[in-house]
């Protein structure tokens, strides 16, 4: 996969890019990302990108022009004519629809990814309407620049390409994540470091040693019976995805035995504390 990045500080991502999985995808050629300087696509002196906004205001907003010629120069396709199993033009914006690990997934099937950084107060509009296929947020709040977005939509997507991670279940079986498929269901095999998520959170992960200050590790972890482990997860998915993103819940794949859980948690708290 090429990732290109369009951007006012090429500089920033040396650092991002350059540590664990990503640095080895690149290394690897799994994956390559080339960033582009907005200025260098200017023709005046002072390289300037940006102006004042129609109708005032704050701020100074990204213009149009030395967008179009870096996507020109990175040679993708005009919008019209462009093939979205093949390419894709992603405006980082605070106003975009939420950058997902569903949409990640889509994103991963792509093989060219152009992604534009804005900064100001942001990018003329119609950089948006005639250049992009996706406008993406990573969350509801205000960043300063695009940068550190589409680092972070770099590394989902990355993750999750074929032979980037050494097992490749990690990214399969994870907050979030697919179901469990019943593999673990299966007599004889061994539990997996984590179990389908269904659009849950990840259950709580513990390693050595097994007691620490005090505070011991669950005693259901501590034994070999991979049904009890299977349960006490899933348990404490259901449980941590209910406390902290009871949002998630509502579009998560639950079984029968998930509903009695969250039945028992429900009635295991306190009376007072119960909002649901
Ligand atoms: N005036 C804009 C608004 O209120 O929606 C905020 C512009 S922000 C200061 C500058 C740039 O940072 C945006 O053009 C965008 O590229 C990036 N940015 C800020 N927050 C972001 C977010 N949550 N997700 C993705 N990009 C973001």
């Amino acid at each position: 996969m090429r990732f290109d990045i369009l951007t006012i500080f090429p500089g920033f991502f040396a650092g991002p890019l350059d540590f664990g999985v990503l640095r080895r995808a690149c290394e690897t050629g799994l994956v390559s990302v080339q960033t582009h300087d907005l200025r260098a696509f200017t023709h005046d002196r002072h390289r300037t990108v940006d102006d004042r906004p129609f109708g005032g205001g704050e701020g100074m907003v990204l213009r149009i022009e030395p967008i179009h010629e870096a996507l020109r120069s990175v040679g993708i396709t005009a919008k019209a004519q462009r093939d979205l199993a093949a390419e894709s033009v992603i405006l980082l914006s605070p106003q975009g629809r939420p950058f997902t690990q569903a949409v990640a997934q889509e994103i991963a099937t792509v093989e060219r990814i152009v992604l534009i950084c804005g900064r100001y107060e942001g990018v003329d509009e119609r950089v948006n309407q005639v250049f992009c296929d996706r406008e993406l947020s990573i969350g509801d709040y205000v960043l300063s620049g695009g940068e550190l977005a589409a680092a972070v939509v770099i590394d989902t997507v990355t993750r999750l390409l074929p032979g980037v991670l050494g097992n490749p279940d990690s990214s399969r079986f994870e907050s979030f994540g697919m179901k469990d498929g019943g593999a673990m269901a299966e007599p004889g095999l061994p539990p997996r470091s984590t179990h389908g998520a269904g659009g849950l959170l990840d259950y709580p992960h513990y390693t050595r040693p097994a007691e620490f200050q005090g505070i011991a590790i669950p005693e259901a972890l501590r034994g070999g019976n991979h049904e009890e482990i299977r349960r006490w997860r899933r348990r404490a998915a259901l449980e941590k995805t209910r406390r902290n993103r009871p949002d998630l819940l509502a579009h998560a794949d639950l079984s029968r035995e998930d509903e009695a859980m969250l039945t028992q948690l429900h009635d295991e708290q306190p009376k007072a504390d119960r909002t649901n």
